[in-house]
């Protein structure tokens, strides 16, 4: 038997599903939310570390990836970091900002998600976990989801089931599988903030395994001034995450070990310390183990006194411009997010309902809108669900 009444259905409580059943649910819509795990948030109780690093106070539409860089603006100026804040602090929930406008709770994420789920109840949502959604029909204007042995209809369905990072964790790719279904189209879904690894002459760098630096990482046309971790497979730190998002296969990211080091610094180094070796004056600026591969790398043995200052000016511009060739990343199993996924151009940027389809709602990781590191994809998912939420 199909239970029908409900005005929305919900498939996954997430950030973003949270976010919009609340909100719908608060205009006096009856909405049913519904997750596969046991656990609604799961990811939301894990990020930042176990403190949620909520939003970001610089958000911007360019710090977002997407084949239509234009699509986030609406939604993120109608929900901004400030509406969020807002929400928190009517809960009493402390936070304070760590670095770079990203913003954490003081004590525990589970605070967020007893938030949502308060929200949710004040607009007196139909919370249910912990069974498969085994199919969704629709026709004579009504979704038919069936969720374990139950069935389940309304006039609108919103798709918030994420993306497949973390598939350990109930991750998976079906709200692809479910937008195909009804004629969206996907772009192609790839890891994102996610380690990179290194091979072939690149693989010495992983004996470093451990070492971290403060650098310029770029990758395409982006780049990120934090820190970079060398691990026993490559790359990752905050730096090379964030590159991560926009490197392609092929392409190499280029690291500055001395983004704040004056220009000629490495000539000035021989005129004050003439004895000294490049990998010891490499050593008063860098982590000792990294200063010895590099050095090693430049090959300028003996000491600084005995270069030409042309090389010595050589070693610092490939110093400030070092190729790696990552020869893949660490895949979803890592990757904090997915970038791609369900194409904004069959999406309205107001209401994130398909053109096409007339009451389906694609919100948060599910659709081709990609954050940086820092906040800004729970902002995503908020403003996103949001919108969904007040379109309903
Ligand atoms: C380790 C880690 C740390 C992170 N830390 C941060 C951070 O600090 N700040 C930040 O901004 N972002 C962070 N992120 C990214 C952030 O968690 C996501 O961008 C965000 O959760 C996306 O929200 P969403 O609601 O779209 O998807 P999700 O939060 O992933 O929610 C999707 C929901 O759908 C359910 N679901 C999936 N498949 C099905 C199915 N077939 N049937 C039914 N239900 C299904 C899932 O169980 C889940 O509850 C982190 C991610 C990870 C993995």
């Amino acid at each position: 038997m199909t239970t029908n009444d409900y005005d929305a259905i919900v498939l996954g409580a997430g950030a973003a599903g949270l976010m919009c059943a609340a909100v719908a649910g608060q205009r006096g819509r009856r909405v049913l939310l519904l997750d596969h795990a046991e656990q609604v948030g799961k990811k939301i109780l894990i990020s930042g570390g176990g403190r949620c690093n909520f939003t970001n106070i610089h958000t911007v539409p360019e710090r977002y990836l997407s084949a239509n860089p234009h699509f986030a603006k609406s939604a993120l100026a109608r929900y901004t970091p400030a509406d969020f804040i807002a929400l928190v602090d009517a809960y009493g929930i402390a936070w304070h900002e760590k670095t770079l406008g990203q913003l954490f709770c003081d004590r525990s994420a589970k605070a967020v998600v007893a938030m949502l789920l308060d929200e949710a109840a004040k607009g007196g949502v139909d919370v249910r976990c912990g069974a498969p959604v085994r199919g969704v029909e629709h026709g004579d204007g009504l979704f038919r989801v069936t969720f374990g042995d139950r069935a389940f209809a309304a006039p609108n369905l919103v798709i918030a089931t994420g993306g497949p990072s973390i598939p350990k964790m109930g991750a998976s790719g079906f709200a692809y599988d479910l937008a195909r279904q009804f004629g969206l189209k996907v772009v192609e879904p790839r890891p994102a903030l996610v380690p990179l690894t290194l091979g072939g002459e690149d693989v010495l760098f992983r004996e470093l395994s451990g070492v971290a630096t403060p650098v310029e990482a770029r990758a395409g046309k982006a780049a990120f001034r934090e820190a970079a971790l060398f691990t026993h497979r490559g790359l990752s730190g905050p730096a090379i995450l964030q590159a991560s998002s926009y490197w392609r296969h092929g392409e190499p990211v280029t690291i500055d070990f001395l983004p704040d080091a004056a220009p000629g610094w490495l000539v000035e180094a021989k005129r004050s310390r003439p004895r000294a070796t490049l990998a010891a004056a490499l050593g008063g600026v860098l982590p000792d183990r990294l200063a010895q591969t590099l050095a090693e790398r430049l090959a300028l043995p003996g000491e600084l006194g005995a270069q030409a200052d042309r090389k010595l000016a050589g070693a610092e511009t490939r110093l400030k411009r070092w190729t790696f060739h990552p020869n893949g990343t660490e895949g979803f199993a890592k990757a904090e997010v997915t970038a791609g996924g369900i194409s904004t151009a069959g999406l309205s940027s107001q209401t994130m309902m398909a053109k096409s389809v007339a009451g389906l709602y694609a919100v948060g990781e599910a659709v081709d809108v990609t954050g940086w590191l820092g906040g800004y994809n729970f902002q995503w998912a908020w403003a996103s669900g949001y919108a969904a939420g007040r379109a309903l």
